[in-house]
């Protein structure tokens, strides 16, 4: 019988083995996030991925953010990324702007966990959507109520990092604006979908640029979505413009009217 406590001792057993070999990463701050993030139902949540072979162990935290932390996992053959979304956020509200509007997501729990599901099961399947259509995006592996477990990214044996900190020569940067440009495109044009927090924190590098943090992506006629494809490549073409390429804003705005042209009344 697996009671409440045994799946808690079993998880957290895992983790201090780690915890104890790993001793120069744990500090303060990072043992709060722990308390937080681990309650007993995402405990269970991780038991059950580790029981059906999902992932083994979960290794490092990779990011903390506001509204999700991203673990490194060990699985039988590799490592998989694992992305636990807060169910304490108080920023909740926000995701509401991103679910209604769009057509695929109209009948869903409105409670709070509710949302938070719905959320982490859109970044599943807008992952899906990009990744059956070729754009390159870590591959979604399952999601179980807040947390998504993917493909983990790496580069030069760490966690990829993101554009934001990347060191590139200037034809590299040539080269990863027209990726955006190409990417943006096909993600309206294939996947019908805007990413709506396109920067270069959610863009990494592994070899190549690789899309990331899917899951506020609306579906083309989502009310907003001129607005949110608007505010993606003035971002993105203003962070590119820093690294060289001169008409990058110019383009981006060519690109937006190519693809959702404004209507004339
Ligand atoms: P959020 O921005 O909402 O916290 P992200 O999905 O952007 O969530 O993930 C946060 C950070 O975690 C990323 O910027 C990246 O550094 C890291 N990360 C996310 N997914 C992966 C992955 N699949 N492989 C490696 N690192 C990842
Ligand atoms: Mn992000």
């Amino acid at each position: 019988m697996a009671g409440k406590k045994d799946v808690f001792d079993i998880v957290s057993e895992k983790f201090d083995r780690r915890w104890k070999r790993d001793e120069l990463i744990v500090d303060a701050e990072r043992f709060k996030t722990y308390d937080e993030v681990f309650d007993h139902q995402n405990l269970e949540i991780i038991y059950r991925l580790m029981t059906r072979g999902h992932i083994k162990v979960l290794e490092c935290p990779i990011s903390t953010g506001k509204e999700a932390n991203v673990y490194k996992a060990k699985t039988e053959d590799g490592f998989a990324a694992v992305k636990i979304f807060r169910t304490s956020t108080s920023t909740f509200r926000s995701f509401t702007d991103y679910i209604d509007g769009d057509r695929r997501f109209n009948r869903i729990d409105r409670s709070h966990r509710g949302i938070i599901y719905t959320w982490a099961r859109k970044e599943f399947i807008n992952l899906d959507v990009m990744r059956n259509n070729r754009i390159r995006v870590p591959s979604p592996r399952i999601v179980m109520k807040n947390i998504l477990v993917m493909d983990y990214i790496s580069y030069e044996g760490a966690p990829a990092p993101q554009l934001r900190i990347l060191k590139a020569t200037d034809d590299e940067w040539a080269s990863m604006w027209k990726w955006v440009l190409k990417t943006v495109k096909a993600l309206f044009e294939k996947c019908e979908l805007v990413h709506a927090d396109l920067s270069e924190y959610n863009i990494l590098y592994d070899g190549k640029p690789i899309l990331i943090d899917a899951g506020q992506a609306v579906h083309i006629t989502h009310p907003s979505a001129r607005q949110f494809l608007e505010r993606d490549m003035r971002i993105i073409s203003h962070f590119f413009e820093k690294k060289g390429i001169e008409n990058a804003s110019e383009k981006a705005s060519d690109l937006v009217s190519k693809l959702m042209p404004e209507k004339k009344d």
